[in-house]
């Protein structure tokens, strides 16, 4: 059951609008018309009621103005608290579909009936299970507790104190009909109810698995970066500093590689920015599919990336950045520019013992410096 189409606020939205800023007036006014629906279905309800208590009435039960007097009080209220909701009042409380007060006015009156009226008392006795079934859907627990025990203390008073006959009529056809109806609506209106915290439950549920997906992907986008969809450098550091300590842990070689486009600023210049960002982009996609699943490849500032390959000695990450490096280089450009061509250099290290993150990326950029130096194209390795 949708928020939207549904008399009953959806608990997760509502409890958002909760917190948070100041209600927006599209939400102010989504509330107020979700509570007139409440009321609308409130409303039913004392009608019907109404309905039953004339067919007792016309059984000679009750005198005939119990059924109306039942109707214009619950609708007197239901007037009373629209008033409010209206003018903005309830706005002002956190609970501003005002459950508990509801609750206290409704059970009131089903009690005052069951006074007034006790040779159908029981009618009004089931209506509270109503009632109750209905508050404990949006009222927060404390309240609904507080409403029933004052309510227990009602029927205390009630039954302990008075010796009214609280009864139920089925002397006759009329009578009969009239309880069944009693039963069968009493029934109806509960199921009708559990039906509706069920599918609530299950829309919760269903929002709950929602926001998990959405939350994970919010984390997914924090860690990367939005040009070339590989690391950020915040992260790629602190995959780096993971590395590091595992490698010093375990005794394991880690090896890690600063890779540099080469002439870049050439690209912009003669092919512009955007098609700059095109080519960081195929190249950071063929760098994907070129590494290993434990690898892990992110930007570490402008044209430059740094790759880090775990349990990867000095020569095996040699090897495989030259194979990067041949890759990028015969890479068909010809979809950029006809002429275009596209190389990279990289410096390679290897963990040393104790060494930190500082040490080892220093190594690695004076690797790539001498790498550049070299003429570029070219893969050179930092001495340990
Ligand atoms: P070298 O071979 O020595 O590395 O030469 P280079 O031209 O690549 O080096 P330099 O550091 O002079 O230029 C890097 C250029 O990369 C300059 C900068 O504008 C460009 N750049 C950095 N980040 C981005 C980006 O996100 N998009 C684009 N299109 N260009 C970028
Ligand atoms: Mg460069
Ligand atoms: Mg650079």
């Amino acid at each position: 059951m949708g928020t939207a189409a549904s008399p009953f606020p959806h608990p997760i939205a509502a409890e958002l609008e909760g917190v948070g800023p100041k209600p927006t007036v599209k939400v102010l006014s989504r509330r107020a018309g979700q509570r007139r629906q409440i009321q609308a279905t409130i409303a039913a309800s004392y009608l019907i009621d109404a309905l039953v208590l004339s067919i007792y009435a016309r059984a000679g039960d009750i005198p005939a103005a119990i059924g109306p007097a039942f109707a214009a009080c619950g609708l007197v209220s239901i007037a009373f608290y629209l008033v409010l909701s209206e003018t903005g009042f309830t706005e002002r409380f956190q609970d501003h579909y005002f459950v508990a007060p509801q609750l206290i006015v409704s059970a009131a009156i089903m009690l005052a009936f069951t006074y007034i009226a006790p040779e159908v008392g029981v009618m009004f006795l089931c209506t509270l299970f109503v009632v109750f079934n209905f508050g404990s859907l949006r009222s927060p627990p404390r309240q609904t507790v507080i409403v029933w025990t004052a309510t227990a203390f009602g029927l205390a008073a009630l039954f302990l104190l008075t010796d009214k006959p609280i009864s139920m009529p089925h002397d006759t056809y009329l009578e009969r009909v009239a309880t069944m109806l009693v039963f069968v609506l009493t029934i109806g209106r509960c199921m009708f109810l559990g039906m509706f915290s069920s599918s609530m439950r299950r829309s919760l549920y269903a929002n709950g698995v929602k926001l998990r997906e959405a939350y994970k992907r919010i984390e997914e986008l924090a860690e990367l970066d939005e040009l070339t969809g590989s690391f950020n450098r915040r992260c790629i550091m602190r995959m780096l500093g993971d590395e590091i300590t595992r490698g010093h842990r375990i005794n394991t070689p880690c090896s890690i590689a600063l890779i540099d486009l080469d002439w870049f600023k050439r690209i912009n210049d003669s092919y512009g920015h955007p098609t700059g960002d095109e080519v960081l982009r195929t190249f950071a996609i063929t760098v994907f599919a070129n590494i290993r699943s434990i690898d892990r490849f992110g930007r570490y500032g402008g044209e430059e990336f740094l790759l880090v390959l775990p349990d990867t000695s000095n020569d095996a990450a040699t090897r495989i950045l030259d194979r990067l490096r041949a890759i990028i280089a015969d890479l068909d450009w010809s979809a950029f520019s006809p002429r275009m061509r596209v190389t990279i250099s990289a410096g390679v290290a290897t963990l040393a013992p104790d060494e930190t993150a500082d040490t080892f990326l220093a190594r690695a950029d004076g690797a790539l410096y001498a790498a550049k130096a070299r003429g570029r194209n070219r893969i050179a390795s930092a001495l340990s």
